[in-house]
């Protein structure tokens, strides 16, 4: 049974004594994972041709547009890609999110129309999906009673498989009216509450109105960047703190530990760290996940721009520690440079702290880049004197602009306005190639 062995191998303690065990282990995985799933893929055998199994480290990488150009012949069970898309693309408008091909779980990622991706499950798969999950997220053991609310652009498969003995699982649609889910989510009384951030907030400010009463043990935080200005909010309507699962298309990424550290899932695939800015250590992950058989993922390129962890995380974990999630390395902003032609890239993190640091009655904001010298900044705040606040942002902006030696970008002064919905929210975006 796939299931319990991978809940119960992942929730013991692991057995590495130090870091270079974990990697050495991690290295006949993916080696005795390649050993089998190469002959089975024509599009890798022929990608790694003549190339030695034990210099997989260096292998050519693969992304998103490579994977989906030559999905027929990746995916080592035969599946056309045309005929994937359409069963899935079916049950995201019936929302039956239940298609199947041989037995194998179809979805779709989330993105804009002609860049998304579709994922391919097996059964076994999927049952050591769901084990991995629970063994590292559920708040307590898998043998007490949990009710699981899950909300999210579309179910899957895959996510129903939680459901196990004394496990409810509920799936909420986003595209439900936001008030009939909250009505429905007070009644279900959650003990775990997994949502989108922008989702979570929502639920936070209800739950702080008084018009919804919820206790939940554990609130899980998916799907879009965690800012630390939802995280607050969050926090404060619940009592405990925000825990984030990264988990995509790709893989089952990184989850956090008890104090909140998000850790790289090494146990369940190996994350090669491809530098932005080592100095301010800045990556994108390259992931082979040495556990999938059916669409085989190994040595991609993600487009997320992730930070490493400073100092080791007190939980003790050998496993990588992150500090965050910055978004997508789409999302990075360019400014003109001071002393070069060329523009410059600025991290969103950056315009982030410039904009939360700049005052504290700041409830929410989004910065849009539509062309180069301007950014559009849309905020919600207490503060009566929106003129007086623009003024603090432009002078953390101009400060920020000044030490990396980059021309402030004229700002355009707009209203928030997102509430929760299919559309990811993603509060820092550029918006222009
Ligand atoms: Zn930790």
């Amino acid at each position: 049974m796939p299931f319990i062995f991978q809940y119960i191998k992942l929730s013991k303690p692991t057995s590495w004594a130090s870091r270079t065990d974990l990697v050495t282990w991690q290295d006949h995985q993916v080696q005795s994972f390649l050993q089998k799933v190469l002959p089975q893929s024509p599009f890798y055998r022929k990608y790694y041709e003549h190339l030695s199994i034990e210099e997989w480290q260096s292998f050519p990488t693969i992304n998103k547009s490579i994977m989906m150009d030559h999905f027929d012949t990746l995916n080592t069970i035969g599946i056309k890609k045309k005929e994937a898309f359409k069963l899935a693309l079916q049950a995201e408008q019936t929302r039956n999110f239940t298609p199947m091909i041989k037995r194998t779980t179809i979805g779709l990622s989330s993105g804009t129309s002609g860049n998304r991706g579709l994922f391919l499950v097996s059964e076994k798969e999927r049952m050591m999906w769901a084990g991995s999950i629970l063994a590292k997220v559920l708040p307590r053991s898998i043998f007490g009673k949990h009710r699981i609310a899950f909300f999210l652009r579309a179910n899957s498969n895959l996510y129903n498989s939680v459901a196990h003995g004394r496990i409810t699982f509920r799936f909420f649609d986003l595209l439900t009216p936001l008030i009939q889910n909250l009505k429905e989510l007070n009644h279900f009384q959650p003990t775990s509450l997994i949502a989108p951030p922008s989702m979570l907030r929502f639920i936070a400010e209800a739950q702080l109105a008084g018009s919804i009463q919820l206790q939940p043990e554990k609130v899980i935080s998916v799907a879009e960047v965690l800012d630390p200005l939802d995280e607050r909010v969050i926090r404060r309507a619940f009592g405990t703190i925000v825990h984030q699962v990264y988990q995509c298309t790709e893989g089952f990424i990184a989850t956090t530990c008890a104090h909140g550290t998000l850790h790289i899932n090494e146990d369940l695939l190996v994350v090669q760290k491809n530098f932005l800015d080592k100095r301010l250590r800045k990556f994108t992950p390259i992931i082979t996940d040495f556990s999938r058989y059916t669409q085989p993922i190994i040595r991609y390129d993600l487009n997320d721009i992730l930070t490493e962890r400073a100092d080791p995380c007190p939980c003790g974990s050998l496993h990588l520690a992150i500090e965050q999630i910055e978004g997508r390395q789409d999302d990075l902003l360019y400014f003109k440079g001071l002393d070069t032609d060329t523009p410059i890239p600025v991290f969103p993190d950056f315009i982030r702290r410039a904009l939360i640091t700049a005052d504290e009655q700041i409830t929410a904001y989004q910065v849009i880049q539509h062309r180069l010298g301007h950014i559009e900044i849309h905020i919600q705040s207490s503060n009566p004197d929106p003129v007086k606040l623009q003024q603090k942002i432009q002078i953390n902006i101009d400060a920020l602009c000044q030490s990396i030696k980059v021309e402030s970008p004229i700002i355009a002064w707009e209203a928030y306005q997102h509430p929760p919905s299919i559309h990811k929210l993603r509060r820092i975006k550029r918006m222009y190639a």
